[in-house]
């Protein structure tokens, strides 16, 4: 049976990928969402299995070692991965499941041979960037810093993605999202 690609979104930390994703499947019943594993520290308000599945660090590494992630990175410090069962189970139930990874996670998918369609979501600026992650208020100093650092450097890779949306108000940026998810899936 022919596989429908899984829509990959990427972008720097605080760039509004949470808010954005939550909106898009809040508003269209049609569109799974693909939960990644972490060892980062659970925030308040997010809830395991939802959000993400929290794994200690043994346990992550034993899904790993059972080869049960079809990518993972560490990101600002913590393990994160794409988990094959989940996006398969997922890929089963929707015609469309958006997987957010970073960008390393965007690439190693790619070369793994999953049919994707990739996003990258751009901050108008960086000092706009900078206040949605200090707004946000989940990140310690120490964090807040290593993200800001490594967006610059998940920036120069927007080009190796399909498309490159640039975060503006979220009515906006999910009105630009379903306009490619109609051209690239049809729906
Ligand atoms: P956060 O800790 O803010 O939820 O996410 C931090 C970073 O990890 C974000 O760039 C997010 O896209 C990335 N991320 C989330 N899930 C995964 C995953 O399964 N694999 C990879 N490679 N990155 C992920």
């Amino acid at each position: 049976m022919k596989q429908n690609p899984v829509l990959v979104i990427s972008g720097p930390s605080g760039v509004g990928k949470g808010t954005v994703i939550a909106a898009l499947l809040a508003l269209h019943p049609e569109y799974g969402w693909s939960v990644s594993c972490t060892t980062r520290p659970i925030r308040p308000g997010e809830v395991n299995g939802k959000d993400y599945y929290f794994l200690s660090q043994s346990e992550f590494f034993k899904k790993q070692q059972a080869g049960d992630f079809a990518e993972w990175a560490l990101v600002h410090g913590n393990h994160y991965g794409t988990s094959r069962s989940e996006l398969l189970e997922k890929q089963s139930r929707y015609r469309v499941v958006i997987v957010e990874v970073d960008v390393q996670g965007a690439q190693a998918l790619k070369t793994s041979g999953v049919l994707l369609k990739s996003i990258f979501l751009l901050p108008p600026d960086l000092e706009t960037l900078a206040q949605r992650l200090d707004k946000r208020g989940t990140e310690t100093e120490a964090s807040f810093k290593k993200r800001l650092q490594n967006s610059a450097d998940e920036i120069k890779m927007k080009d190796q993605f399909d498309y490159q949306v640039v975060s503006l108000t979220v009515p906006k940026t999910v009105a630009h999202i379903e306009s490619i998810i109609e051209r690239e899936f049809g729906i």
